[in-house]
């Protein structure tokens, strides 16, 4: 494959897959642009009710017979998915990119997670199974089945188009659910080219729909009476005060995942060869926009010549980052999605600076793209010294390539700023001391806790996780949790005279 070779040629106009049909939409239309080339690369239709209730309707229909598909043959839909995103990997990766403007390699890693979560539904026959006991009373028995619900909503955000509606997709799909996803419309094209695939896999029409749009879809499907549940993934405004409370008011089942303003903590002992290159991926990687981003570091200890030696090697290395389009395999960062997240993180780093932060690295500046990109999306990576815990570049999500660093003495403080934070996804401690991790890991508030890890995102068979103003919900997406999600427990005690 050509080194920038693009797998979307054309901007065509997207269609909702709806009961097995690409059905082409009555919305408005809107463009997708590519934030490397600012090239308009597809037209997405802004659904409308009707449309909306057209694929409820659709998947309810699949339902009862999928249903009683036995687990087994879902499961072998399943397997032929994944050969198929195995088959399309490169392809797959190449569109995320183009979409969103992450690196080749990134891209590559989020097809992978994605195509992991399609592996472990594939054990759904186990993963579905109940628990009984014998003679609770005498000569009666008791035991636990799981059934599915019907139909699920699942609603996507920008920043991991392809792999974060399969953290529930395919354990919805394999317990005998119906679906219909809502990708961001900001990045749409990798799940049309997904539910082509699933198309091709031979999932029967209904189980797997896609409607494109907005908040009319998203309304749509809170306000639906036969959707049983909803996935949700995206900031904590629409988490917190759309998704969750609506789906409160309107009985639905609900995972709500919602946004992070997570801390890396530094301990003196940390081995700094190998915490340099994690820190790099952790706050730069996918240009700052992941939910596991580092956003503030914390260094911990009053050692002057540890923070300073220190610092001078994090800046070292974030300068030589190379910024460019991601489809180039040389290039290390991409752009931000769109011109608008771009502004909003300079004003970040500008309320920053007049809220006393010491600005190291300035990434607003001489920003050096690699080839003859605009550069409307880009931006540099920036680091903030002097930082406080109350500075709003600490409390609220920035969701950028920028490192705000702060000093502590000792790591009760560092825990301290973390749990005061709104915000409770992911944080991390670099050490080489098994007491301090011990002490972080027992006592930090974080739905997922890195020690010596810079980015922590839990493999497929374990839960994505989050804490407080980052998930609202009790079950979270992955594993055996999306599996019992997407289940209903229903007990069975038996007699028999
Ligand atoms: P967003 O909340 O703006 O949008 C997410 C989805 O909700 C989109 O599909 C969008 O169309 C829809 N939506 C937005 N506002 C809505 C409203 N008022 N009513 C109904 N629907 C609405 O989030 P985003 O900007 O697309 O994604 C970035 C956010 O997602 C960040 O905050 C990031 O931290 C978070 N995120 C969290 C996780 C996690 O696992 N916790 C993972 C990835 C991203």
């Amino acid at each position: 494959m050509a080194l920038l070779e693009e797998p979307i040629k054309e901007a065509r106009r997207l269609k909702n897959f709806i009961g097995g049909e690409w059905v082409e939409s009555k919305g408005e239309i809107k463009d997708v642009v590519n934030p490397a080339t600012c090239q308009t690369i597809a037209k997405v239709p802004v659904s409308t009710k009707d449309e909306i209730d057209a694929a409820v309707e659709a998947a309810k229909e699949a339902f009862p017979d999928w249903r009683a598909t036995p687990p087994v043959a879902r499961a072998r839909c399943l397997f032929r998915l994944k050969e198929l995103l195995e088959e399309h990997f490169e392809e797959l990766s190449r569109i995320q990119t183009q979409e969103h403007g992450k690196t080749i390699d990134e891209s590559r890693g989020e097809t992978r997670r994605g195509i992991e979560n399609v592996e472990v539904a594939c054990g759904i026959p186990t993963l579905m199974m109940g628990y009984n006991a014998e003679d609770i009373a005498s000569g009666i028995d008791e035991y636990v089945i799981r059934q599915p619900l019907g139909v699920f909503g699942i609603i996507g955000p920008f920043n991991f188009p392809f792999m974060i509606p399969l953290w529930s997709a395919p354990y919805a799909v394999a317990t005998g659910n119906c679906v219909i996803i809502k990708p961001s419309s900001e990045v749409p094209l990798s799940q049309a080219r997904l539910a082509e695939l699933v198309d091709e896999a031979g999932f029967p029409p209904g189980v797997w729909n896609v409607v494109h749009g907005g908040r009319t879809v998203v309304n749509g499907m809170l306000d639906h009476p036969d959707i049983q549940g909803i996935a949700f993934v995206g900031s904590t405004p629409t988490a917190r005060d759309v998704i969750y409370k609506r789906c409160g008011e309107t009985g639905k089942r609900v995972i709500a995942q919602g946004g992070a303003a997570n801390f890396i903590v530094i301990m003196p002992d940390a081995n700094v060869r190998a915490t340099i290159p994690a820190l790099m991926t952790s706050f730069f990687g996918n240009t700052g926009q992941r939910c596991l981003s580092g956003q503030t570091l914390i260094v911990v200890g009053e050692d002057d010549g540890f923070y300073n030696n220190f610092m001078d090697a994090v800046v070292d290395t974030t300068s030589r980052i190379i910024i460019g389009n991601g489809l180039d395999e040389s290039v290390q960062m991409g752009p931000l999605r769109d011109k608008e997240k771009r502004e909003k993180i300079i004003g970040y780093i500008e309320s920053g600076i007049q809220e006393g932060a010491k600005l190291r690295l300035d990434g607003r500046a001489n920003i050096k793209i690699r080839g003859d990109y605009p550069d409307t999306c880009f931006l540099g990576p920036t680091i903030l010294e002097n930082v406080t815990p109350d500075m709003r570049i600490v409390r609220e999500e920035i969701f950028g390539p920028t490192m705000g660093v702060m000093r502590v003495k000792n790591l009760d403080e560092a825990i301290e700023i973390c749990n005061e934070n709104p915000y409770h996804n992911a944080d991390a401690i670099f050490t080489s001391d098994g007491k301090s991790a011990r002490e972080f890991q027992y006592s930090v508030i974080s739905g997922n806790v890195g020690i010596n890890i810079g980015i922590v995102a839990p493999m497929a068979f374990f839960p994505f996780s989050g804490m407080a103003g980052s998930f609202y919900g009790i079950l979270h997406t992955q594993g055996q949790e999306a599996v019992r999600f997407f289940t209903e427990s229903k007990v069975v005690i038996q007699r028999w005279l």
